[in-house]
């Protein structure tokens, strides 16, 4: 605060408040002026090849991850999702495999070369699911778990920051900055739906958040379309828009039989529909600029 005697307390409210316009948030444009490219284990988000990151909603067993790990490869993902650390509605419902499925996540990846995008609930958490992970995932619900960001903000381990199913860009952005203001500059946000007027659907997909918070911030953004629509129908469309709109990418929930899922069974799509999409999508990335690797292109 400005405290001169000899100024009129409105002089220094207008001198407070050009000060606060100067000073610029990590996140900001106004403070790195180049695009942040995040490297999760040598695979960058953030440049112009699409992060298409797939899996189920949750690991299930070692034979269930590695099958879809193999699949998502072949569809073409880049990257591998899966929560061995669920953060469900009700507590009676399956929470994951906790440890033992960082191990088998881990295990899928080493067999096929895909990094594992997972989530962490609890910020006592952060060394054991970066002995297993190559990118942290925060989901929603945690967005503004202020302990759990600054702890993940710690580890030198990339981030994949959810917005929070009601949070404003404001919030989501400061939420960002608890990570970037203990280190970490390593985070990609992620657009995953919001709760808007009641709806049929299980969550609204806000895709003006991208080319919105593209003017805001240095850092990537990517797309859920699984939890953003609730709807496995809904999925290739809305992934499509997404890329159309300018996201980094996107992460799909995918399972071999989807309906067999464990977790979020309704809006997971097939193996073979991610394929299908992954083809589509190249096409779009085209169209903005970006590009899709299709696997038979190689890497
Ligand atoms: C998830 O990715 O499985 C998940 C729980 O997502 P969200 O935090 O966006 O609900
Ligand atoms: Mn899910």
């Amino acid at each position: 605060m400005v405290t001169q005697k000899n100024i009129s307390p409105k002089q220094s409210a207008v001198l407070n408040a050009t000060k606060r316009r100067e000073f610029a948030y990590l996140y900001t444009r106004q403070h790195k002026r180049f695009r942040t490219i995040v490297d999760i284990g040598g695979v960058k988000v953030g440049n112009r090849e699409l992060a298409i990151i797939a899996g189920p909603c949750s690991v299930e067993s070692a034979e269930q991850i590695l099958r879809i790990a193999r699949e998502v490869k072949a569809a073409g993902a880049n990257l591998l999702r899966g929560g061995a650390f669920k953060p469900r509605t009700s507590p009676y419902d399956f929470q994951g495999l906790g440890e033992t499925g960082l191990q088998y996540l881990r295990e899928a990846a080493r067999e096929t070369g895909l990094k594992v995008v997972t989530e962490i609930l609890d910020p006592r958490h952060v060394e054991l699911v970066t002995r297993y992970a190559d990118c942290l995932q925060i989901g929603s619900r945690n967005m503004q778990n202020y302990p759990l960001l600054r702890e993940v903000g710690k580890s030198n381990k990339p981030v994949l920051l959810k917005r929070g199913l009601s949070a404003t860009y404001e919030e989501f952005l400061l939420a960002a900055e608890y990570i970037m203001a203990e280190g970490n500059a390593q985070l990609v946000l992620c657009e995953r739906g919001v709760r808007g007027l009641p709806s049929e659907l299980r969550f609204t997909l806000d895709l003006n958040a991208v080319p919105y918070l593209k003017e805001r911030t240095h850092l990537p953004i990517i797309v859920d379309p699984s939890h953003g629509t609730g709807d496995a129908r809904l999925v290739p469309a809305m992934s499509r828009a997404a890329v159309a709109c300018g996201a980094d990418g996107v992460i799909i929930e995918t399972h071999y039989s989807p309906s067999e899922s464990a977790s979020d069974a309704r809006q997971t799509i097939s193996t073979d529909e991610l394929a299908a999409l992954v083809r589509e999508l190249a096409q779009i990335a085209r169209a903005v600029g970006k590009r899709v690797c299709l696997p038979e292109e190689g890497r």
